[in-house]
């Protein structure tokens, strides 16, 4: 047991290496920072620069945030050499050598425990081992999931009920039983190795990780949660008197990014010049510009891009379309025989096609934003809220159709795109004339208007709950309050 200074916290944070993980867990690290704790993020040697390079720039007012770097074993689980991070998995056979490789990482955590005697440990949900390091240590372990209260009630009340297994087709809508809303899903949009679809091994080894995962996570002290109460009250009581977790909300956790430099730098190195992408936005009228991405690992057919360069073009809006690289391997720019020149030529001044990596705050907080195309991973539809944008929403695979329902048909601030078909890969079946309708229906018309109006009253209550005094606020002091009286 380390002697525990109530005046200096010191919290240490263990993302998994993934951008979806990592961007949300250095904006917990400034958060705590300004509530006088001293964090540590440990991560592999090249995952450091998405921590280092924002925080050259970052003005810290809070004690400092410290990077510890622990070696990644790629070739002893038979990855290539440089693959250290989800997003360069690009089959389900990387994927699960990757997680197994960072299984491997319990030893190195445990001598930077060891150095830094940290007196909590917050690591994420598909790191379980970090349980057991914390147990050896006699700290708290913090499971930190990056997903909504609503997707994890539904993953609950599926496993528990399994209400899929009484569907006769993968079409066909089911409840999800003894819920706060009418919820309908369809088999075809859970993940494969929910459904036994995908091959055996894979699937056998995904039940092992999440079985760890569920194990170690209710042996932990708590989770933290990337949402808000206010967002969904619903669920956040359901998970704690429910499913009997203790769970604190500190976001949305992007808000603490108050500086244009703080939110250009989130992530990777963008692919579009910070002055010249602000320039495009404020030659454009507010609430004018429709915003597409993807996120950081969903990868996009060259059909699908086709089909959705017709729908923007048609939709008569002006956009900003993000691009990952073909193979999404490392963001870098390729030759995009996809896109037709005739099309850059008419878009000219129109939309702006970012390939590559985008500042994606930035953009979203920009007034002439209105509207966003996301697949519905869940800090992309946080950052939406925090920003006040109505949604078209495409979800592609893992919680993603989950928190799709949570924004089309609890907040009812966005519409759907139309896919029912969890994929690993975003395939050519929406059509262009689809891709159209979704976006004239939150940008242009009556509707559009009041779906504009919910979502400018989300992004005040996503404040609010950020500010001194505000739910998050509150709920991350009482939170340190008792970390400060753990070992006392
Ligand atoms: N992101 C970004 N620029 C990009 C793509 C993604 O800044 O070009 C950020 C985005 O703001 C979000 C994160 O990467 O914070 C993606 O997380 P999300 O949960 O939305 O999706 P994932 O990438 O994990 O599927």
């Amino acid at each position: 047991m380390f002697p525990n200074e109530p005046q200096r916290l010191h919290v240490l944070f263990f993302p998994l290496m993934a951008a979806g993980h990592m961007i949300p867990t250095l904006d917990m690290a400034k958060i705590f920072a300004t509530h006088h704790v001293k964090t540590t993020i440990v991560t592999t040697p090249l995952n450091a620069p998405t921590f280092t390079k924002p925080l050259r720039s970052y003005k810290n007012v809070g004690p400092p945030i410290d990077i510890e770097i622990i070696p990644f074993y790629s070739k002893e689980v038979g990855l290539p050499e440089g693959v250290e991070n989800y997003e360069r998995c690009t089959s389900d056979e990387m994927t699960t050598r990757f997680l197994k490789g960072t299984e491997m990482l319990q030893e190195s955590l445990e001598k930077v425990i060891e150095k830094c005697k940290p007196n909590c440990l917050v690591a994420d949900k598909l790191l379980p081992f970090a349980t057991d390091v914390a147990a050896k240590f006699n700290i708290p372990r913090l499971v930190f999931h990056g997903t909504s209260y609503i997707a994890q009630c539904v993953m609950h009340a599926l496993g528990k009920y399994e209400p899929y297994k009484q569907v006769s087709s993968d079409e066909e809508e089911f409840d999800v039983p003894h819920f706060p809303h009418e919820i309908k899903l369809k088999k075809s949009q859970l993940p494969t190795f929910l459904r036994g679809l995908g091959e055996k091994h894979i699937n056998d080894e995904w039940m092992k990780i999440f079985g760890r995962a569920m194990e170690a996570e209710e042996r932990s002290y708590g989770i933290i949660m990337n949402s808000f109460y206010e967002l969904e009250p619903d669920y956040a009581d359901y998970y704690r008197k429910k499913m009997g977790r203790k769970a604190w909300h500190i976001g949305p956790v992007s808000l603490c990014n108050h500086e244009k430099e703080a939110k250009f730098q989130r992530g990777k190195d963008s692919s579009i010049d910070e002055h010249e992408c602000l320039k495009w936005l404020d030659s454009k009228k507010p609430k004018s510009v429709v915003y597409v991405s993807f996120g950081s690992l969903a990868k996009v057919s060259t059909l699908q891009l086709q089909q959705i360069a017709m729908g923007l073009e048609a939709s008569e809006q002006d956009f900003i379309w993000v691009v990952m690289s073909k193979n999404n391997v490392d963001g870098e720019n390729e030759k995009n025989e996809w896109l037709s020149h005739e099309f850059e030529k008419r878009m000219e001044g129109k939309g702006l096609v970012i390939r590559g990596w985008a500042p994606q705050v930035l953009i979203l907080d920009h007034e002439a934003i209105g509207a966003f195309v996301t697949h519905c991973g869940w800090n992309s539809i946080l950052e939406g809220i925090s920003c006040g944008v109505p949604m078209v929403t495409w979800p592609v695979f893992a919680e993603q159709f989950m928190n799709e329902k949570l924004v089309t048909e609890i907040l009812k601030t966005g519409v759907g795109v139309g896919v029912n078909q969890w994929n690993i890969m975003v395939e050519g079946n929406v059509k262009w004339e689809d891709i159209k309708e979704a976006i004239r229906k939150v940008m242009v018309g009556e509707e559009a208007l009041e779906m504009r109006n919910r979502a400018m009253k989300l992004k005040e209550l996503a404040t609010t709950a950020v500010e001194v005094g505000g739910s998050s606020y509150n709920i991350l002091q009482s939170l340190l309050h008792e970390l400060r009286s753990y070992n006392a």
